[in-house]
């Protein structure tokens, strides 16, 4: 059996310990909060965002057509979510100034290929956006699912919405073709829910892009 009356003071010793430890995770409660796996994919949604933006930019270049122009700007406003997601948890920002230029090696070989299958005409390019939006939504479905972050959880959902909103209108230019899309990544199920669901609002009615010049 202990005999717990030969250690002196044990609570005041204790005691000292707890508030030390509340002190320390006190301030480091902002940093460590998230997972590696958090941590992983919110570098990397910032980057695949970027990489939406710089796709639709330098199809924009070669065919100027607004569907790549419009959907280039809701792509800088989730790049710029992601941005103030690092920041919040100071987390270092990955992205390049350049655009068509990525840290992540994958995303800068997949760049390549996208810009060469999207440069062989319209309607390719129009099947590269809707590439990029079927893959922006299955990572952010994972994303989702993996915090447990409420600020993060509803970022992810914001940005995956507005991926419906892009996959829809892509969709839409290449069956005003008379051709039928066919899924890239999605299953033929999850499609089917995407291009049925309604399309969704941003912000709210009277905050829209404009009421800020643009940005
Ligand atoms: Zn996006
Ligand atoms: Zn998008």
């Amino acid at each position: 059996m202990v005999n717990f009356s030969c250690q002196p003071h044990p609570l005041t010793r204790w005691g000292y310990a707890l508030v030390l430890i509340a002190a320390l995770t006190g301030a480091w409660a902002q940093a460590a909060v998230l997972s590696a796996a958090e941590i992983q994919t919110l570098t990397f949604m910032r980057e695949e965002e970027k990489l939406a933006r710089d796709v639709y930019l330098t199809l924009n270049e070669r065919w100027t057509h607004p569907v790549f122009a419009n959907i280039a700007t809701s792509e800088q406003q989730h790049m710029d979510t992601m941005r103030v997601m690092l920041e919040r948890y100071q987390l270092p920002d990955p992205a390049l100034p350049t655009v068509g230029m990525f840290a992540n090696t994958e995303l800068q070989a997949w760049y390549g290929e996208l810009i060469a299958r999207g440069e062989q005409s319209l309607t390719e390019a129009f099947y590269v956006g809707a590439a990029i939006e079927e893959v922006d939504i299955l990572d952010l479905e994972k994303a989702i699912a993996e915090t447990r972050q409420a600020d993060l959880r509803r970022a992810y959902q914001n940005l995956l919405a507005a991926s419906g909103n892009h996959l829809r209108a892509f969709v839409r230019n290449i069956e005003v073709q008379g051709l039928v899309y066919e899924p890239q990544y999605l299953s033929v199920e999850q499609l089917e829910t995407i291009l049925t669901t309604p399309t969704q609002r941003q912000n709210p009615p009277g905050r829209g892009p404009g009421g800020g010049r643009g940005r």
